[in-house]
């Protein structure tokens, strides 16, 4: 099995991944995102560069942002930004919730092949930069690391099929792990599932939001006895839950023996960025809640491979030689 992960700057061996958030939004450019919610604007560069170096400040080394083609993705100043901090960051190829595309997006028609060639053209050759409004043509030379895919709450559905199938085939043939959102969990089961079908292993499927509500800890136990990797990124997000609770829920897992399955993040928007006057900011894992999970007795041993071990293995790309 290979040990490296593709970052925006190159490929890098897993080990030197080291301190890492495991999903979170550096830029989403002004378009349908904003419309819906304008919190999901994300588009001053010297803002989101201060907002690293406070990442960095707290030793924060690598990041990833889980913001896909054609959904307001500004895959140039993901390589500037990480150029400019000497932050590693894995970006996302992909798709999101089909809501956050305008109607006569490209997204809605393409057939899964075509697409999966565009993703795979993303991940070996560098990504497009002009696809939010057409069918990407123009690619940089930084390449995506992740591929990421988002479920509705009824998990796979006629609408959102195709993009799946084609994640799907991007995945096996370029070993990339995939980022799988989940509407509060829901459908994780049969999401694994699918992608297993498809000949993707377990630990090449990362599934966000896992703990969005805590009424759930019977399906996560499940989900983790599959072997994928969960993504804990609510965390200081007190409208769904408190830390505590989320502490709670997390020592569950580890009791139950997950701890080398579990990757925490903040999943943040513009209004919890501190650069752009939010109020968590990406020193917020570091300072406030990794402290929090060792007095509530998680010790440093185990919440460290949260942040540096697991990542390193979730994301490294999955290739037998
Ligand atoms: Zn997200």
């Amino acid at each position: 099995m290979s040990s490296y992960i593709s970052t925006v700057k190159g490929n890098i061996d897993n080990s030197q991944l080291l301190f890492c958030h495991s999903h979170e939004h550096l830029f989403i450019r002004d378009g349908q995102s904003a419309k819906l919610n304008p919190s999901l604007r994300i588009d001053d560069f010297e803002k989101t560069i201060a907002e690293l170096n406070l990442y960095k400040s707290v030793g924060g080394n690598s990041i990833v942002d889980a913001q896909p083609i054609g959904c307001g993705r500004i895959a140039e100043w993901l390589l500037q930004a990480s150029e400019l901090t000497g932050v590693n960051i894995i970006a996302s190829t992909g798709f999101h919730k089909l809501m956050f595309y305008p109607k006569d997006h490209w997204i809605h028609t393409i057939d899964a092949g075509t697409l999966a060639e565009v993703y795979v053209n993303e991940i070996e050759n560098g990504m497009y930069i002009d696809a939010d409004s057409v069918f990407p043509s123009v690619q940089i030379d930084a390449k995506a690391g992740v591929i990421k895919v988002a479920a509705d709450a009824d998990g796979i559905n006629d609408k959102n099929k195709n993009p799946f199938i084609a994640a799907s085939i991007a995945s096996k043939l370029t070993g990339t792990p995939i980022l799988c959102h989940t509407e509060m969990g829901k459908k994780s089961l049969e999401l694994i599932e699918f992608f297993t079908s498809k000949g993707i292993d377990s630990n090449s499927i990362i599934l966000c939001h896992v703990d969005r509500t805590m009424d759930n800890s019977e399906l996560i136990l499940e989900v983790a006895r599959l072997g994928v990797y969960l993504e804990f990124d609510t965390i200081a997000r007190h409208k769904y839950h408190s830390d505590s609770d989320e502490v709670q829920l997390i020592s569950k897992l580890v009791e139950k023996g997950f701890e080398d399955q579990l990757l925490l993040g903040l999943d943040t928007t513009r209004d919890r960025l501190k650069s752009y006057g939010g109020s968590i900011g990406l020193d917020y894992v570091q300072n406030i809640f990794l402290p929090l999970l060792k007095q509530l007795g998680i010790n440093e041993g185990i919440y460290n491979k949260f942040m540096i071990a697991n990542p390193a293995n979730a994301f490294c790309k999955k290739i037998k030689e």
